[in-house]
């Protein structure tokens, strides 16, 4: 019996768990073919495909890669190669972009008379840092009360700390993972603040760049999943889901919860995992 998560983090990137307590985890959970999907880093790939073969668990090697249009998208990629040289050069050079612009918005904070520590704060952070990290320091020196008040006063988008980043598109994205012969998925799409008159044509741009699925379940769709079902199937695309777990904190789903809501998990994880198969060999 296949009972998927299609979409877990470890503490490669912004979860707090390694691949191997992961692994336990997730055996635990009773699930039974699982993919790690961290944020722009193949890192914990290897480690996490020994664990579930020790454990007799299928896996598929996965990676969420941030991209940025007017709004933060994320794509999913299956089966990816966890040496593949193109996407591993592409996230560090994510990385180091990362690092320059919280040095670069710490410049424009001292320039408005709010100093901040940008290098402790880099060191702290590790992978992931980025504003919501400016943005604590400036609550701990009493810059602002909260975060969201240091997000909606200096570091939002047209605020006079920011720095727009410089992310591939969606459909960069898509097509670079498309030519490393892993699959992609549009991520979450219930997270898309986007009215649907304007997410369709996007997404016939990205089904364009060769987009092959939807992540429908998955706990941001919840309540909508026949919405996003029939679009996946009105495309012919792929059908996917998992928890998005990073920790046991309610923000994220928790390992295997979405195969529960989710009927056609067996048929479903079975076609993704036959297919990132294919293509890796
Ligand atoms: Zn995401
Ligand atoms: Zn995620």
């Amino acid at each position: 019996m296949i009972r998927p998560d299609l979409h877990l983090h470890t503490s490669a990137s912004d979860g707090i768990y390694d691949a191997d307590e992961l692994a336990r985890l997730v055996q635990r959970a009773g699930v039974t073919l699982f993919s790690i999907t961290d944020h722009d880093t193949l890192a914990a790939l290897l480690r996490a495909a020994q664990a579930a073969y020790d454990r007799g668990l299928a896996f598929i090697p996965g990676v969420e890669i941030s991209t940025e249009g007017d709004e933060e998208i994320h794509i999913l990629g299956y089966g990816v190669t966890p040496d593949d040289s193109a996407l591993n050069a592409l996230f560090s050079r994510l990385k180091q972009e990362r690092i320059n612009r919280v040095r670069n918005m710490g410049e424009r904070l001292q320039a408005l008379g709010m100093p901040v520590p940008t290098e402790e704060i880099i060191e702290s952070a590790g992978a992931s840092v980025g504003r919501p990290h400016l943005g604590r320091a400036m609550v701990e020196r009493g810059y602002a009360a909260t975060v969201q008040e240091a997000f909606d006063r200096f570091l939002a988008s047209g605020k006079p700390a920011y720095l727009p980043r410089e992310t591939p598109t969606a459909s960069q994205a898509i097509s670079l993972l498309r030519q490393r012969g892993a699959i992609p998925v549009l991520a979450h799409p219930g997270h898309i603040k986007k009215p649907m008159a304007q997410l369709l044509p996007l997404l016939r741009a990205w089904i364009e760049a060769g987009l092959s699925g939807i992540e429908v379940y998955h706990p941001a769709n919840r309540g909508n999943y026949s919405k996003w079902l029939s679009l996946a199937k009105e495309h012919h695309l792929l059908v996917t889901g998992g928890s998005d777990f990073h920790d046991h904190s309610p923000r994220h789903g928790q390992i295997g919860e979405t195969a529960l809501e989710w009927p056609t998990a067996l048929q479903d994880g079975w076609a993704l995992f036959k297919r990132a198969k294919k293509q890796s060999v």
